[in-house]
């Protein structure tokens, strides 16, 4: 009778430790999808033209290559990389990524996730989910704020859409032709330090 009753207690404190994990992994996840971020209109987006869908699987990240400040207006600079891209010179659908991060942190909305985004270089970009940060990172250093965002950004994406963070990656590791995202940004996926804060958050 005494070892039931141990039995008993021992099942309870088996299924109270399961619903204690299991709601505060929900909070965490409440709190990360509760990120911030600005939508098209922020920065006076065009409409896009016809996309080709896809379902983004992996997370990769780049730098935008040119330079940027805190005192710079990183809305009309988003602006002009839609304009730029969707004119003649390269003839996009839209904004080639689907979020950009601007020096003091803002996370701003770039094309519709569920499309494929573009690329200058030779890699096949389907699949990916394209997060660039604005600035030039082999000319300058990333700014605290924006690699604090881009880290929960990729943490954001990976519960949003369901993508492992194993998948992460950056441009150059998927392409030949390229330093993106710059020796100072690549810095922090080399040394493994990016990852290992997402997984933190994630935790
Ligand atoms: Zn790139």
């Amino acid at each position: 009778m005494r070892f039931q009753k141990f039995i008993l207690i021992l099942a309870i404190l088996f299924g109270l430790s399961i619903y204690v994990g299991c709601s505060s992994s929900k909070k965490v996840q409440k709190k990360i999808l509760n990120l911030s971020i600005a939508s098209r209109s922020a920065w006076n987006a065009d409409n896009p033209r016809l996309y080709k869908t896809h379902v983004p699987v992996r997370i990769t990240v780049h730098h935008e290559g040119t330079q940027l400040l805190l005192t710079d207006d990183a809305a009309k600079k988003i602006k002009r990389i839609q304009t730029w891209g969707m004119g003649k010179d390269r003839n996009w659908t839209d904004i080639p990524y689907h979020f950009l991060i601007a020096p003091d942190g803002t996370i701003y909305e770039g094309r519709n996730v569920h499309t494929v985004g573009e690329t200058a270089t030779e890699y096949d970009p389907s699949g990916h989910l394209l997060i660039t940060c604005l600035g030039n990172f082999e000319k300058q250093e990333v700014f605290p704020e924006q690699l604090s965002s881009l880290i929960r950004l990729i943490a954001y994406c990976s519960i949003k859409y369901s993508i492992p963070v194993e998948t992460l990656s950056t441009h150059r590791d998927n392409s030949a032709q390229t330093t993106c995202p710059g020796k100072n940004l690549y810095h922090y996926f080399e040394n493994g330090y990016v990852l290992a804060e997402v997984i933190k958050l994630l935790k």
